[in-house]
């Protein structure tokens, strides 16, 4: 009977609140004790997030990401299996600047658990476009140098969390820092291959405006932020002109929403489909995107690739 007690609190979450809400005689700091073994656990709002906490936190602390690989991340619906996993851990990390629509009432229902956001105390870049317009653009990670605010802010809170482990989150910082800067290099040299009259980039979201300012791209979108993802004519119709006056060579859409309408413009314009990007959630272990660093690579990859082709390549 111990055994199965013990078998459940480690095992099963909703069985150990039903356990405890039925008047079992363990008191509730047992689970916790049972299910952490000492290191803390820290949810983040999405798996781009848990991929840079984990590079900061190394084997100190346990990270895990709410949303899953692929999930539309700016107006997900939390489970009660988030719920109760959240209830559970030391620390939640959000990105913050209006991305998470669903993260205020999410933290408030989990009453102690402390929260830190990435993106306080940066200068945002603005959403230009209806519904949204003047409201800070969330997708600040999609600059290298400006995901180095987000290190340390995760820094910050890690130390803050787990005193002893500050010399080893100190130095995994600077470590991921130095890749990140390394990165800004690689981005840097690649982009610099377009042409300067073919630097406009088409996507979906408007997720790529902090890229675009550190690289010399234009943008243009769909539709500004996914929280609206609409597609209507009068948005394709502009679109499609601006890709044919531009002679744009391909345009792209994200991972995490439909493609459909972006390859209808494509059709319509004359410009090719030129792929995928990971932007809101990492890819699986074994697909394009399964770190920020990987996510980067293979955006750029697609953005040279598309940007370079000459008329009539396929
Ligand atoms: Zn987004």
């Amino acid at each position: 009977m111990i055994f199965l007690k013990k078998f459940l609190l480690k095992f099963s979450p909703i069985l150990v609140v039903g356990i405890i809400s039925f008047g079992c005689e363990f008191p509730r700091n047992v689970s916790i004790n049972v299910s952490q073994k000492q290191k803390p656990i820290v949810l983040t709002t999405f798996t781009v997030l848990a991929d840079m906490a984990r590079n900061v936190a190394g084997q100190r602390i346990t990270i895990n990401s709410i949303t899953k690989q692929g999930a539309e991340i700016h107006g997900y619906k939390p489970t009660p299996s988030d719920l109760v996993r959240a209830s559970r851990a030391d620390l939640i990390v959000e990105n913050g600047f209006g991305l998470e629509l669903w993260a205020k009432e999410f933290v408030l229902s989990l009453g102690d658990v402390p929260t830190v956001v990435l993106s306080k105390g940066i200068k945002p870049l603005l959403i230009e476009g209806d519904l949204y317009s003047g409201k800070p653009n969330p997708h600040v990670w999609m600059s290298p140098l400006r995901a180095m605010q987000y290190v340390d802010r995760l820094t910050e809170a890690f130390i803050k969390l787990d005193p002893e482990g500050k010399d080893v989150f100190t130095s995994n910082s600077l470590v991921y820092k130095a890749k990140l800067k390394a990165l800004d290099d690689e981005l840097n040299s690649s982009l610099s291959l377009i042409p300067k009259e073919k630097r406009v980039l088409v996507t979906c979201e408007g997720a790529f405006s902090y890229l675009a300012s550190d690289y010399g791209l234009e943008e243009a979108y769909l539709w500004p932020v996914n929280a609206e993802s609409q597609v209507t004519p009068k948005r394709m119709v502009n679109l499609i002109n601006k890709i044919k006056t531009n002679k744009i060579p391909a345009i792209f859409c994200e991972s995490t929403v439909s493609s459909k309408a972006q390859r209808e413009v494509a059709k319509s314009s004359g410009s090719k489909f030129g792929g995928v990007f990971y932007v809101d959630s990492l890819s699986g272990p074994y697909g394009p995107a399964p770190t920020l660093l990987e996510l980067q690579r293979h955006n750029v990859r697609l953005i040279v690739n598309g940007l370079t082709l000459k008329e009539g390549e396929n």
